[in-house]
């Protein structure tokens, strides 16, 4: 398929995922799609429906499940997330053209279509012939992670604690051979969004030179 490479984007919750894609999102965000999810849990202040999520109901989501509309899905701390296979779920594409995969329209636009999605997600990705670039980001250790969550304020103790317990899981399982094409330590910020960058640099400087064709 021509076109840029999707970039799949996993690691922790609250190792800094949204934070470095907002950053790329300023930067380049004529060359990026974004695949928004649908998820059951409630927003977060701030997080806007459409744009962050698509916040839907446990029933609604089982029922789409069921009937085939996601590329992949899974439970993460008490909530199911998804990503949908429809045209129409795609933030970039408000349109519905059932049978499309959105991943696949976003990179037909010459975009790169950034998943951010959890472990479970990134093995079911691999299942797909889409060919993304696999990029885990890790928090520097589980005491810096818990700090970061609970600095962030959008956790109560029993979510922080199913969302730690994910967290190491998800450290031992980045270190897996072959599972991730680049695993970024995101300590210092800055350090880390320049190390994204130049990991997509081909795939932004390829969506860049076919922007204006
Ligand atoms: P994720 O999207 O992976 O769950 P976030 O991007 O929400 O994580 O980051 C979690 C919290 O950590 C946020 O409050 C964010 O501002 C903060 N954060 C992210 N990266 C860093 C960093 N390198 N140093 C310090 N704080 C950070
Ligand atoms: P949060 O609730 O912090 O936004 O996300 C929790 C976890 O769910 C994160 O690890 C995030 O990457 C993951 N996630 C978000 N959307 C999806 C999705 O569509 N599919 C999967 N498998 N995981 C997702």
């Amino acid at each position: 398929m021509a076109g840029p490479r999707p970039v799949v984007l996993s690691g922790p919750s609250g190792a800094g995922k949204s934070t470095l894609l907002k950053k790329l999102f300023q930067e380049h965000g004529s060359v990026f799609g974004f695949s928004v999810s649908h998820t059951t849990r409630n927003p977060r202040p701030g997080e806007e429906d459409g744009k962050d999520y698509y916040f839907v109901t446990r029933e609604m989501m089982q029922r789409d499940i069921a009937a085939g509309d996601f590329i992949e899905h899974a439970e993460f701390s008490g909530n199911l997330y998804g990503t949908r296979s429809l045209l129409g779920s795609t933030g970039l594409l408000p349109f519905p053209a059932p049978s499309k995969e959105a991943v696949r329209a976003v990179q037909a636009m010459n975009r790169i279509c950034v998943l951010d999605v959890d472990l479970q997600g990134v093995r079911s990705i691999k299942k797909t012939d889409l060919h993304p670039i696999y990029i885990s980001v890790q928090p520097p250790s589980m005491d810096v992670l818990e700090q970061r969550l609970r600095q962030r304020n959008t956790e109560t103790e029993e979510s922080l604690a199913k969302r730690l317990a994910a967290a190491q899981a998800d450290m031992e399982s980045s270190k897996e051979p072959g599972l991730f094409d680049l695993v970024i330590v995101n300590d210092n910020l800055d350090e880390a969004y320049v190390t994204l960058k130049q990991a997509l640099s081909e795939e932004i400087k390829k969506a860049e030179g076919t922007e204006h064709a």
